[in-house]
């Protein structure tokens, strides 16, 4: 059933940026996520023109 190798699944992580103000958030990615969604309000600035501005995978471990 299961290979010899382990498989390592990337982590996929949602990056949200509020239009208004510029705050960077990355959450981990959500079912239904998708570039430009517009998505929860900025706790920074309040305001509701938050965007998912990128989504990437990311191997545990790997270093940015
Ligand atoms: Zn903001």
């Amino acid at each position: 059933m299961f290979g010899k190798k382990k498989e390592v699944k990337p982590e996929i992580y949602s990056e949200e940026t509020c239009q208004s103000c510029g705050e960077k958030t990355r959450r981990r990615f959500e079912e239904g996520d998708y570039v430009y969604k517009r998505t929860t309000q900025c706790n920074k600035c309040s305001s509701s023109e938050r965007l998912v501005t990128a989504v990437y995978g990311e191997y545990p471990g790997e270093k940015r």
